[in-house]
């Protein structure tokens, strides 16, 4: 552990000791580029830290919490800056940024992928495609790898490979007190299992390793459906989905247009031979196609169909795990996106089917694997006035899922922070959360790293005190 100077009177004084002990880069209040390093991707979030680390390796981040420790500084960690609750940047704290920490290496003969603490995934596809390899990630490109696989991950080859975080298979981690921890099926076994699912509870992850699959091309793009089709277009999709081979992956899309006339995107990702599957084409049957940009594309392209800018716009996120797509469910989401008014906003579903279910899924603390479809409500915006608004927009959509929800916790990736603990206990049902507590006190055991979807610790030893509102990370 290194010493800091605890008599040093405040954090400005000690910032250029902690620039002699980081090997990367620290920023303060007073420096260039300390704005652009304090933004995430939704605009309600405007924080400021006292300081921000740009960690360059585990050593780094080891220094990081020692100097958080010192100064009684409460950590943010940064991957790639997208959780919509804003838990990578905080008020006054020490913010462990790794976004220069991007590296991934390919080992193509063993199929396996290590990607840094930092890596975003158009870093991790990039590499990884150069071998004509894959595994299922996020379907925006400047998601963190790290951020999106410890919540679990869901993209364009969920269907085909299951989760994100059923393919990682070991992980370097710097747990709060300084130590690098290696998990994998030998070593702290019980923490990979944690680390499937449970999110950043536990350490600040320097490297992950994943597994790959080979994938060239696909089959995949958008089609638009508008008008009295969107109904219709949404049930095909539940019905493709539902007797779907693990070959196709697909989402839905439902929002609504500048003459407030609903419309929704389905988004299909067809792996197989067929040159042209009967799943494709029953997608496309229909009234209401307005656009289709279905075709062979490479894997690179297909992680492009949903990219987008960040940064720019107020985001608030809420949603279930369904046991189902009914057709009542179906109506509740098309009355749902009308009374939102006016764009932007939409409704996500992605569907779970295919691997998830498998019986050779690893062992994780995944607690969504049984849901059908995963619906999320994406309230944006950019008038500060109109926050009231749009998140109550958010919330009253979100409750009328609710009754076909597999559980009442929802998906801790766009969980925003005002959601109760009561909400991440239920998101792994309670035996699994009491599971996660004992880890959690074995590695965390003050809850340093509380500026998550937080999991206190089993038994408080030493712990800080957590006020009831700080619960899910505030
Ligand atoms: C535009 C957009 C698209 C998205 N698309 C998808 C998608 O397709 N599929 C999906 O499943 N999710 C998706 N997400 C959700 C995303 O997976 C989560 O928000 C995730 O937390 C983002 O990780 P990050 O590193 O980018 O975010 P950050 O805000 O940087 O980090 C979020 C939290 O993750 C933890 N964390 C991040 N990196 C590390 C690390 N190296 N070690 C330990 N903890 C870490 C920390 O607790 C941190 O506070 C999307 C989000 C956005 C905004």
């Amino acid at each position: 552990m290194r010493d800091f100077d605890e008599a040093a009177l405040t954090v400005e004084e000690s910032l250029s000791e902690l620039r002699r002990s980081l090997a990367g880069p620290v920023l303060g209040p007073a420096d260039t580029g300390y704005d652009a390093a304090r933004i995430c991707f939704n605009a309600m979030v405007d924080r400021r830290p006292a300081v921000i680390a740009r960690c360059i390796g585990p050593g780094d981040v080891a220094t990081a919490f020692d100097f958080a420790r010192v100064h009684d500084l409460q950590v943010a960690v940064r991957g790639g800056g997208h959780n919509p609750a804003g838990h990578c940047v905080l008020d006054g704290g020490l913010v462990i940024d790794l976004s220069l920490l991007r590296g991934v290496q390919v080992d193509g003969d063993a199929r396996i992928a290590r990607a840094e603490g930092g890596t975003t995934w158009v870093d991790f596809d990039q590499a990884t495609q150069a071998h004509s390899l894959v595994t299922p990630g996020g379907v925006v490109g400047s998601t963190g790898v790290c951020g999106l696989t410890l919540g679990g991950g869901i993209g364009h080859l969920t269907a085909q490979h299951g989760l994100t975080c059923d393919n990682l298979i070991a992980a370097e981690l710097v747990i709060p007190n300084g130590r690098i921890v290696h998990a994998n099926t030998d070593e702290h076994a019980e923490l990979l299992w944690g680390l499937r699912g449970a999110g950043g509870n536990f350490g600040v992850a320097t490297r992950l390793e994943l597994r790959l699959h080979p994938l060239d091309s696909v089959v995949g793009g958008t089609l638009v459906f508008g008008g009295r089709g969107v109904r219709d277009a949404l049930c095909r999709f539940r019905d493709v989905v539902a007797s779907s081979p693990r070959d196709l992956s697909c989402q839905a899309v439902i929002s609504v247009d500048d003459a407030l006339a609903p419309s929704v995107i389905i988004a299909p990702c067809y792996t197989g031979a067929a040159a042209d599957p009967d799943a494709l084409r029953v997608l496309r049957s229909g009234p209401g196609l307005r656009d289709d940009r279905v075709r062979a594309h490479s894997f690179l392209e297909q992680q492009r169909v949903f990219d987008a800018a960040y940064g720019h716009n107020r985001h608030y996120w809420k949603g279930h795990f369904a046991r189902e797509l009914a057709d009542e469910l179906v109506e509740e989401l098309c009355e749902g996106i009308l009374a939102l008014g006016r764009p932007p906003g939409e409704i996500l579903i992605e569907s779970l089917h295919g691997a998830p279910k498998h019986a050779d899924a690893p062992d994780g603390a995944i607690g969504f694997r049984d849901a059908a479809f995963n619906i999320t409500v994406m309230a944006s915006w950019q008038d500060g006035a109109l926050d009231e608004r749009y998140v109550a927009w958010a919330r009253a959509t979100a409750a009328a899922i609710q009754p076909w929800s597999v559980s009442a916790g929802g998906y801790i990736n766009y969980m925003q922070a005002d959601e109760p603990v009561e909400r991440v206990r239920a998101a792994f049902g309670g035996t699994v959360f009491e599971r996660l507590q004992e880890l959690k006190r074995r590695y965390d055991p003050t809850n340093v790293l509380h500026r998550n979807q937080n999991i206190p610790p089993a038994s408080p030893v030493g712990t800080r005190e957590v006020p009831a509102a700080e619960e899910n990370g505030r």
